[in-house]
């Protein structure tokens, strides 16, 4: 028998038309790439993503087809988010950090029709045009007047007019929730980048499943800044769920900067911040350095590599800010893990409580996880047990776009599918997962394992270290040992024997680095993590001291 409920599909359309509905004047707070202060509503964002709908109608596209971003975050931006998923084709967000090969590669795997950017991206698009040939129309994200009279780039027109003269009025189609939404490719560190297709089914529930209270927290009296950008993973989402919230959501443009990021905060009276730790390692310097304090941001989001614990204990001591370390991937649209306190942590000093809030937290709702040994046999949920990171669930990839590297689940017993993370991790008894590192980053030492994580989370709780990166070099008797490359603050001073000293009683003596590098840098690659292909190409040449 079966349910007699209304089958209604689950659509990324609805999620505009309930905003507008419900909290049409939320406000949506842009800065843009000409630097100004752009603001409009959810009503506002709504009508024109009506009319980017028909713009694409006129466009004799086919259902499915792709059309590509290379940018900001921002209002127009938003507005693609819905007119071009909600009308049946599929947001392909392109990260524009990606060298201008990759770039090229990925709209042609993709066999992008029309490509939007904004305009700081203009070089870039000159650079792969020529290479792009399934791409028939070039958009420009602004206005008219705003358009380069002598670009090179064939059949470019302005955003603004290409959707201006088109009607506000459109009946969002009804179709299979399982149809694709959009799509995102995986920064590829080995191999050719690979595509997670999300379908409107999964986006929505992985929006409903964001704002619970035990993950983002979102309401309609948030003023929300995504630093994360939205051509990384859906900036995690961040878009669907205030949409479903009715928040008010402020978005950063391409102003990245400790400064810019942290006026915002303060002028739009943001309660709600997501992001890399990057981001908030510069914010934080230039909040430490100027003496400043914010009025009402009360917690943040922060994921994508680990968040150090010191940063953890700066947001909370310093500026009274909640950390919510976040685990996920492009794989799994990508919230896997959110770490809050239970009830019967809050009674916690809080040492043993930080001792929580550094793992990456407990599992949402809808996600499945496990940890498995070389021989794929369940380990326990000890705290201590580490093995490969398995998860499955509705808003997790069960293939790449086109097959691409076939299939990539890892079957169990009963026949279930598992994708495997990559990542190798601990489990403790409450459920709180902790990644002990990537699996290609740990460092295998003698038969035993050191996380990376670990070896960098001990150098940036050091005073004068500004960023650190674990590595593993070749060792004759040990296969490899740990090294530390650190990069200090400015007018910062510690010495090679002082930061291994600091190392003493807070990890195995084993695991301490073999050496300090001092670099003016650490190469960072285009999700704003840190790049340890490029960091061990540009350490190719160094040798232990101890061998
Ligand atoms: P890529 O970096 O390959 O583009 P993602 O951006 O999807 O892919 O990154 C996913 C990976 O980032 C995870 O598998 C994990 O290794 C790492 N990661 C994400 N969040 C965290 C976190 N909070 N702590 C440690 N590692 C994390």
């Amino acid at each position: 028998m079966l349910g007699l409920m209304q089958d209604q599909p689950l659509l990324i359309s609805s999620l505009i038309e309930f905003a507008e509905r419900h909290n049409g004047d939320g406000e949506i707070v842009s800065r843009r790439v000409e630097g100004d202060i752009h603001r409009t509503t959810w009503g506002g964002i709504a009508s024109r993503a009506r009319q980017v709908a028909n713009a694409l109608d006129g466009e004799q596209l086919l259902f499915s087809d792709r059309i590509a971003t290379l940018a900001w975050n921002g209002y127009r931006h938003l507005e693609l988010y819905y007119g071009v998923s909600g009308s049946g084709r599929v947001l392909h967000t392109i990260n524009p950090r990606l060298h201008p090969d990759q770039i090229a590669w990925i709209a042609n795997h993709a066999e992008d029709q029309i490509l939007c950017f904004d305009l700081s991206f203009l070089p870039l698009v000159q650079a792969v045009h020529a290479k792009c040939p399934t791409i028939r129309k070039w958009i420009a994200l602004c206005d008219a007047d705003k358009l380069p009279a002598d670009s090179g780039v064939p059949n470019l027109v302005s955003y603004e007019s290409w959707i201006g003269g088109q009607s506000t009025a459109y009946d969002w189609p009804t179709f299979d929730e399982n149809s694709a939404s959009s799509m995102c490719y995986t920064s590829g560190t080995t191999g050719n980048p690979k595509a997670a297709l999300y379908s409107h089914r999964s986006t929505m529930l992985h929006a409903y499943a964001a704002a619970l209270p035990d993950v983002m927290r979102l309401s309609a009296r948030d003023s929300v800044l995504p630093v994360v950008p939205m051509f990384h993973v859906n900036a995690w989402g961040i878009p669907y769920s205030a949409a479903l919230v009715g928040c008010k959501i402020v978005f950063p443009g391409p102003a990245l900067d400790g400064k810019s990021v942290y006026e915002l905060i303060e002028a739009e009276g943001v309660t709600f911040a997501a992001g890399v730790p990057t981001v908030w390692q510069m914010m934080l310097g230039h909040m430490q350095a100027n003496g400043l304090k914010f009025s009402k941001l009360n917690r943040t989001v922060i994921g994508g590599s680990a968040c150090p614990p010191a940063m953890i204990t700066a947001f909370q001591e310093n500026y009274n800010v909640e950390v919510l370390h976040a685990w996920g991937m492009t794989e799994m649209s990508p919230l896997g893990t959110l770490c809050t306190l239970k009830n019967k942590h809050l009674a916690l000093p809080p040492d043993a409580q930080l001792q929580i809030r550094m793992k990456q937290g407990r599992a949402i709702f809808g996600v499945d996880m496990k940890i498995v040994d070389g021989a794929g046999k369940e380990l326990p949920w000890d705290g201590k047990a580490y093995g490969d990171l398995l998860v499955k669930g509705p808003w997790i990839v069960k293939e790449y776009f086109k097959g691409e590297g076939g299939d990539p689940l890892i079957r169990d017993e009963q026949g279930r599918g598992w994708f495997p993370t990559g990542d190798v991790a601990t489990i403790d008894p409450e459920g709180y997962l902790q990644i002990t590192d990537r699996s290609k980053d740990v460092i295998k030492s003698g038969g035993e394992w050191i996380s990376s994580i670990e070896i960098e989370n001990i150098a940036v709780a050091h005073p004068a270290i500004a960023m650190a990166a674990c590595i593993g070099v070749y060792h004759p008797k040990w296969d490899e040992r740990p090294i530390i490359a650190v990069v200090k603050k400015p007018n910062a001073e510690v010495t090679r024997e002082e930061l291994l000293k600091f190392y003493e009683g807070k990890t195995a003596k084993w695991q301490i680095p073999d050496d300090v590098v001092f670099v003016e840098a650490i190469p960072i690659g285009a999700t704003g993590k840190i790049l340890k292909t490029r960091l061990r190409e540009l350490l190719k040449d160094y040798k232990l001291p101890t061998c």
